[in-house]
């Protein structure tokens, strides 16, 4: 367990991890598409959403780990997302206007949603699961982040797969 904080954070973006896109890498060749039921309100305009397997909710549940939205749909993922994963609100990282610390970040190879997650953290541990993240990311949070961190790469093509389930639980549990 961490000092301060109690739980892990572990920030979890949409569109790879959840919402595989791009040419699938999985074994079957195309991306799989799941009825969940009822469409919740607004979903229908979002026809990729019958890619997020349902199944993959209570496995993140199941994480020894406070879930947290870290993605460009920052509320609509508890709108339209949480509600076929059978996952609650979660709480939602919105993201500051372009800066020109961005732009010179985005030069250093640095992702922009970086500072803002090892901001939004305030010191706690986490673990973020993200189709973009690169070494630069991982030496940044080095860096300037003064608990664990995981930065878990996840394959946009595919989603996440049991490897990183097993994977993220293993780090939780070493907490
Ligand atoms: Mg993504």
């Amino acid at each position: 367990m961490t000092g301060s904080g109690g739980l892990p954070l572990l920030f979890l973006d949409v569109d790879g991890p959840l919402l595989p896109f791009g040419p699938a890498t999985g074994p079957s060749g195309s991306h799989p598409t799941y009825s969940t039921g009822p469409v919740p309100p607004g979903a229908g305009a979002h026809p990729l959403l019958a890619r997020i397997d349902p199944g993959l909710g209570p496995r993140l549940a199941a994480l020894d780990c406070e879930l947290v939205w870290a993605t460009t749909w920052t509320h609509g993922a508890n709108e339209v997302v949480a509600p076929r994963l059978g996952l609650p609100a979660l709480p939602v990282v919105l993201w500051p206007g372009m800066s020109s610390a961005d732009a010179r970040d985005a030069r250093a190879g640095l992702h922009w949603k970086t500072r803002t997650l090892v901001e939004w953290a305030g010191g706690r541990a986490f673990a973020w699961v993200d189709d973009e993240i690169g070494e630069a990311d991982r030496r940044w949070v080095a860096a300037h982040h003064g608990e664990r961190a995981l930065l878990h790469r996840v394959d946009p093509g595919r989603g996440l797969t049991d490897d990183d389930f097993r994977l993220l639980d293993t780090w939780l549990r070493m907490m």
